[in-house]
């Protein structure tokens, strides 16, 4: 039998099972704003194979033989969201991994540059290897500038670590993200500016900031 399957996806690498053959479509948000690839299935009976699907964002280094599949803007996050299709090489495990961390501000996974190696060369590895936070170029270059970055998220419904700050792990982002001057993050809040130059904060706390700056303008 044909079938359209639909595959959920998440940020950075991900690997679907499908039966052979099948080709994607489209890629998108469907009706519940989920981040979600079609694939055209002729015969739903067939094998499965693992598909392996990357999405990153737009200017972010993706695998060097990989398929674009298509392109979608995620809910209100302002970066595009690019989507490609890798071969199946990809799935391969290696004793060998591209090093790769999930930025701070955007939560986008980019590679560090680093290889990392197995010591005892365990074929364990897939051929990226996420270890941590950090900042994707984009967001670190704004950082060296001396921009402090103002990330929203809900903050009742984000988790927070043992000192009271937001979790990035657990943060409820709304996908706004806006970069003040140190001197003026310094200026208009209460609280020191943050050591990694990434604050956490409610929606309407930006939205309040975006009006101040129109007021200035006029
Ligand atoms: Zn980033």
């Amino acid at each position: 039998m044909r079938a359209v399957y639909k595959y959920q996806l998440e940020v950075g690498q991900n690997t679907v099972q499908v039966p052979e053959t099948g080709t994607p479509l489209y890629v998108g948000l469907d009706p519940d704003g989920i981040l979600c690839v079609w694939i055209d299935i002729p015969n739903t009976d067939a094998t499965m194979i693992s598909h392996a699907y990357i999405v990153a964002g737009t200017g972010h280094p993706v695998h060097s033989r990989a398929i674009h599949v298509g392109s979608t803007r995620q809910g209100v996050r302002l970066a595009r969201v690019q989507t490609v299709r890798a071969g199946d090489d990809m799935t391969n495990k290696s004793h060998v991994t591209m090093e790769a961390n999930v930025c701070v501000v955007c939560a986008e996974t980019f590679d560090t540059g680093a290889i990392l190696l197995d010591r005892q060369l365990r074929e364990r590895f897939e051929s990226r290897t996420t270890t941590g936070w950090g900042m994707c170029p984009h967001h670190e270059a704004l950082k060296d500038d001396g921009y402090v970055a103002l990330v929203a998220c809900d903050e009742s419904k984000s988790g927070r670590l043992s000192n009271g700050n937001v979790d990035p792990g657990k943060a409820w982002r709304t996908g706004t993200v806006a970069h003040l001057r140190r001197a003026v993050f310094a200026d208009v809040f209460n609280v020191p500016v943050p050591d990694m130059m990434v604050c956490f904060c409610d929606d309407n706390v930006i939205e309040a900031l975006v009006k101040m700056e129109h007021r200035e303008d006029t």
